[in-house]
């Protein structure tokens, strides 16, 4: 099944968010319930290589640590495909995040190693935004894109599935991580 392992977020938060996304002038926005932020992609996996994982997710030892955003921010350059907000590299985060990529490793699950940019993802825009919709995205960007958002404390992180559907993607908590 496809999964991923990735931070949940407080309501207050999604909402704060979810508002944001109302205010956007283009894209296909995340779904409120759906915002997330992600610590590892692992992409389609066997059930057994998960409960490897499980195992080994079971196994970490973080203290909680608390996050904050640091602006919006698109990937894609000239084309945006993405639209998030960021997340503070915090190094709880990036520890955390070392971990995990532990965890998979011993569980033996193979995953691209991109740079960890940790971010909310919050529309996409397909295959990259045309010229007109990059022009109001950029004019979002600058208009919104220092507007304070709720920080937040992460006291767990989950293993989800994402079930796709042409609506879009259905995430399904698998088992979730207390952190202490
Ligand atoms: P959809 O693909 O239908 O737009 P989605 O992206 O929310 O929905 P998934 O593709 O299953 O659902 O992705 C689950 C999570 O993993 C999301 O946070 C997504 O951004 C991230 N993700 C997906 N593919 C990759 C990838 N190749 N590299 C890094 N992260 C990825
Ligand atoms: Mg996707």
């Amino acid at each position: 099944m496809r999964a991923f392992v990735a931070i949940d977020l407080p309501e207050a938060v999604t909402a704060a968010l979810a508002r944001m996304q109302s205010m956007l002038p283009a894209g296909r926005p995340v779904a409120e319930e759906n915002l997330h932020l992600t610590l590892a992609f692992l992409g389609d996996q066997e059930e057994t290589a998960l409960e490897a994982l499980h195992y080994e997710l079971e196994g970490i030892r973080v203290q909680p640590f608390a996050l904050r955003f640091s602006g919006l921010g698109a990937f894609g350059g000239d084309r945006p495909r993405i639209l998030f907000a960021d997340v503070g590299t915090e190094p709880a985060l990036i520890d955390l995040h070392r971990r995990v990529a532990g965890a998979l490793h011993r569980a033996g699950i193979v995953v691209q190693h991109a740079r960890f940019h940790p971010h909310v993802t919050l529309a996409r825009f397909g295959t990259g935004a045309a010229p007109k919709t990059a022009a109001r995205l950029r004019r979002f960007l600058s208009d919104h894109g220092d507007t304070a958002l709720p920080g937040f404390a992460v006291a767990g992180f989950g293993l989800f599935e994402s079930v796709l559907h042409p609506s879009g993607a259905r995430y399904e908590l698998l088992a979730r991580y207390a952190l202490r």
